[in-house]
């Protein structure tokens, strides 16, 4: 049979399952995309547009031209609030599919996963998160950004003077066994900064991390423009505690003067990782995959059984641009999986 007349499963409707959907229907196979949520899009659906004077090409724009051609083509159908509930490996794969208390049986000839990652949940790290109503997550602080387009404290709906980034959280962290940088979260958060001072002047952030991940083409520029407009610290806060007057103080170590110091903000914006998501350890161990514990800490690449394919942060920590381009890949490696399959 021609590659072209195959069936496929997609799970997971972020910008990497909708771009290998849109990829393969292009290549003529029919794809079945499964989305636990109620909408497409992922993570990636939730991030604001940064641009500040000018594009900052994070990439937030490109999910929703995905999620406009992936619903355009006839070729996809879009299961949403639906869930993966059994695989049996016949001739082909034998889905059980349950979508809104419904079982469906679906018989596909590949499955790609691209169920993505899970935020860092940082309720256990001293910084006040759950505590503190102004200490958030960078997840949070975009989802704010991308409604209302300014940042105001939750406690008290006032524009705050400053704000301090507290990066790697979550990630490069030997106590919970993360090594792994996130990669993205430096260039997130260091737009995030920029973004919010171009809209609310006099914003004065500082940015306290462990080194800066380089993020994207005109990175040194861009990096070299930012350190003009952003304090940056290198030196992670022991704790963050909240003053009398509704404060956040935070302690470090400063390496300039080579002392403890203490300084005082309006917010603290915690710059969270990506970490393998429980919902992937599940599909993985329906479809026999060994994710040896954390996918994201492997140092060889997770040995996929025949006909199964992952693409985008299911695999680690990548960018938006990055999860396109590995969606891409997974579809050609798809194409042809099936073309040399059906020569057998
Ligand atoms: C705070 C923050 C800021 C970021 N900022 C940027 C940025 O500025 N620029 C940038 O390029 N990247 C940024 N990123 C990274 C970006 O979010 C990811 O690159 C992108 O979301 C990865 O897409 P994905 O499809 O691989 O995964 P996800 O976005 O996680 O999508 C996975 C999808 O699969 C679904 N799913 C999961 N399990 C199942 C299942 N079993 N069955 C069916 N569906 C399932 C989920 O509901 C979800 O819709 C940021 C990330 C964070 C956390
Ligand atoms: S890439 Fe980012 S900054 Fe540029 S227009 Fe799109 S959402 Fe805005
Ligand atoms: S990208 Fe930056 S903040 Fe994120 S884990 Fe890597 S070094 Fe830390």
């Amino acid at each position: 049979m021609n590659p072209s007349m195959k069936q496929v499963m997609v799970i997971g409707g972020g910008i990497s399952g909708l771009s290998a959907a849109v990829d393969l229907a292009r290549l003529g196979m029919t794809v079945i995309l499964v989305e636990n949520s109620g909408s497409l899009g992922g993570h990636a659906a939730q991030l604001s547009c940064k641009a500040a004077e000018r594009c900052v090409a994070c990439g937030a724009c490109m999910v929703e031209e995905k999620i406009r051609q992936a619903t355009g083509d006839a070729n996809i159908q879009v299961h949403l609030n639906a869930g993966i509930e059994k695989v049996d490996r016949r001739k082909r794969f034998e889905v059980t599919l349950k979508q809104d208390l419904e079982m469906q049986h679906i018989e596909v000839d590949a499955i790609l996963m691209a169920s993505g990652f899970a935020p860092f949940h940082p309720v256990n790290k001293p910084y006040g998160y759950g505590r503190f109503e102004n200490v958030m997550t960078t997840l949070e602080l975009d989802r704010m950004l991308r409604r209302s387009g300014t940042v105001k404290r939750p406690s008290d709906a006032e524009f705050p003077r400053n704000m301090a980034f507290i990066q790697c959280v979550g990630s490069r962290d030997s106590t919970l066994d993360n090594l792994w940088c996130s990669k993205i979260c430096c260039g997130a958060a260091l737009r995030m900064a920029r973004c919010i001072q171009s809209r609310q002047p006099g914003m004065e952030a500082t940015f306290f991390y462990i080194d800066v991940q380089n993020f994207g083409k005109n990175f040194h520029t861009y990096y070299a423009d930012t350190q003009q407009q952003v304090r940056m610290i290198r030196s992670i806060p022991a704790d963050v505690l909240k003053t009398a007057d509704d404060r956040l103080k935070l302690s470090y170590f400063d390496p300039d003067t080579q002392a403890y110091q203490e300084t005082v903000f309006d917010m603290v914006i915690l710059s969270i990782g990506l970490m393998p998501s429980e919902s992937t350890r599940n599909l993985a161990a329906m479809l026999n995959i060994d994710m040896d514990g954390f996918a994201y800490a492997r140092k060889t690449p997770i040995p996929l059984p025949k006909g199964v394919f992952a693409a985008g942060t299911v695999l680690e920590p990548m960018s938006i641009a990055e999860s396109v381009l590995s969606a891409g890949k997974a579809a050609s490696d798809i194409f042809h999986y099936l073309e040399t399959s059906s020569q057998i």
